[in-house]
């Protein structure tokens, strides 16, 4: 009965799922720049998706570096608004790719970084100390002392512990650390010092009353992903304001800036609610696409949120402080594809019919796991939907899929999928679990370079001792 229930709910669900995937908003190759050509293959920059794969084997990153370009600068021009001195600072994390992290450096990006690596990595790209913002769980000693030793523009604390070990690694240096304090905006945050407790105030007291050891720069705060207006940051802003106040009050020091994270959203993908991803994981029936419309263009979002945090200033009566950004998908998200090869098609009776490919969730997909993602056949890209497959990915478990109950063209072996916005955090959570990573290739200017070389055989056994 129970069983006769589901399959009820399931298949109505489904209905519903297949009619949203098909009418999807999304599907505009325009969204992220890319074309079609004469043969009709997907293309980027004039350069043919399949021919891309048929040169550097699948499965394959492609990182559109015009589109990235066009982002940035959109980007940088909404935020021009911000007061003097404001500062963007690329999350390293969503796309830790140095020939991609160079290409926004280059247009004057700086660099968030939560670990001794990425801060490692900073400074090797040549990130002027100055442009990077050190934040994360777990630094090390020696991270935090190349952070003094090179005055980064910012160390965010994440635990009062911090202060005694970043004090006494200044007092060894015999410089300022500059240091900032991440703000917990509610008691169950995972990061950052708790508001409502005091710890966070307490904290700041106690840097301030070390002058010689510490300039407070900023305070913190960093708790969504992919919003898509402003509202949520605005939010954000208004607590963290509040706490400017409260310790302006309480110590008479100004706080200079204020650091609103990341979490800004694209258009073109959504992250699942809780019911989603439940109903997903239950009955594999994908949610609804995102909607355009509901998408804030970047440069409304900065003017509301700007407006807001100037506004709230105003209220409070405390200056203006500058303002941090540290945006990663906003940055990346659409300047990136994955090329994946249909390997075989598996037909099943009464069972899902399943298309094999060389990347899944445990490869390279895994935001796809809780993100919706739009997904073309690069060879014919307006091609009508009409069969449902479960894409599945080449590791020898279950969990290793792509997609579950999608609607796409028939397939057949040798189709190469584009799924699209594979600019945050595709490689960032890529794994070699039984195969070695693949390559990834920018095109610019109507070329195609490897940015990052395939892993080899060799690669995944370099560091082995037997
Ligand atoms: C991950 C992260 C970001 C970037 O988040 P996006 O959602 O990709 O914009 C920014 N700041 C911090 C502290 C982060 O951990």
């Amino acid at each position: 009965m129970v069983n006769f229930i589901l399959s009820l709910i399931r298949s109505a669900l489904l209905r519903l799922s297949v009619r949203w995937q098909r009418s999807s908003g999304v599907r505009r190759l325009e969204l992220w720049d890319l074309k079609i050509n004469d043969k009709g293959h997907l293309a980027v920059q004039g350069m043919d998706a399949v021919e891309l794969v048929s040169k550097f084997d699948s499965p394959l990153l492609v990182v559109n570096k015009e589109k990235l370009m066009t982002d940035v600068e959109a980007l940088k021009s909404a935020f021009a608004r911000a007061p003097e001195g404001s500062r963007i600072l690329y999350s390293y994390k969503t796309n830790c790719v140095p020939g991609i992290l160079k290409a926004m450096h280059e247009v004057g990006l700086g660099a968030e970084v939560i670990s001794p690596y990425e801060l490692w990595l900073a400074v090797k790209l040549g990130v002027p100390g100055e442009m990077i913002l050190y934040n994360g769980v777990d630094k090390s000693d020696e991270s935090l002392e190349l952070a003094v030793r090179i005055g980064v523009f910012c160390i965010n604390i994440d635990h009062v512990g911090e202060i005694e070990r970043i004090r006494s690694i200044a007092e060894r240096v015999g410089s300022k650390a500059n240091v900032g304090v991440r703000l917990a905006l509610s008691a169950r945050s995972q990061f950052g010092l708790d508001i409502e407790s005091g710890e966070a105030l307490d904290a700041c007291k106690r840097i301030l009353a070390l002058p010689q050891s510490f300039d407070l720069r900023c305070i913190h705060v960093h708790l969504t992903s992919n919003a898509k207006d402003a509202s949520t940051h605005r939010g954000f802003a208004t607590r963290a304001l509040r706490f400017a106040r409260d310790l302006k009050s309480s110590t008479g020091y100004c706080i200079p800036y204020l650091d609103l994270g990341g979490g800004f959203g694209v258009p073109t993908t959504k992250n699942m609610t809780g019911a989603e991803y439940g109903i997903y994981r239950l009955f594999g029936v994908l949610p609804r696409p995102p909607r355009l419309e509901e998408a804030q263009h970047v440069a409304e979002f900065m003017r509301d949120l700007v407006d807001a945090v100037e506004q709230t200033c105003g209220e409070l009566q405390i200056d203006v402080p500058r303002l941090i950004i540290e945006p990663g998908r906003l940055a990346t998200s659409r300047a990136e594809f994955l090329l994946a090869r249909v390997h075989a098609i598996k037909e099943r009776d009464n069972g899902p019919l399943f298309a094999i490919t060389d990347a899944g969730r445990l490869s390279l997909t895994f935001p796809c796991d809780f993100e919706y993602h739009e997904v073309f056949v690069a060879g014919r890209p307006t091609a009508a939907l009409d069969t449902l497959y479960d894409v599945t990915g080449r590791v020898c478990t279950s969990a290793d899929w792509m997609f579950r109950n999608r609607l796409l063209p028939k397939l057949q072996a040798g189709d190469v999928l584009a799924v699209m916005d594979a600019g945050a955090y595709f490689s960032s959570y890529s794994t070699n679990f039984a195969f070695p990573r693949c390559a990834i290739v920018m095109v610019d200017a109507g070329n195609a370079s490897v940015i990052r070389g395939a892993e080899t055989f060799e690669h995944l056994t370099a560091l082995d001792r037997y």
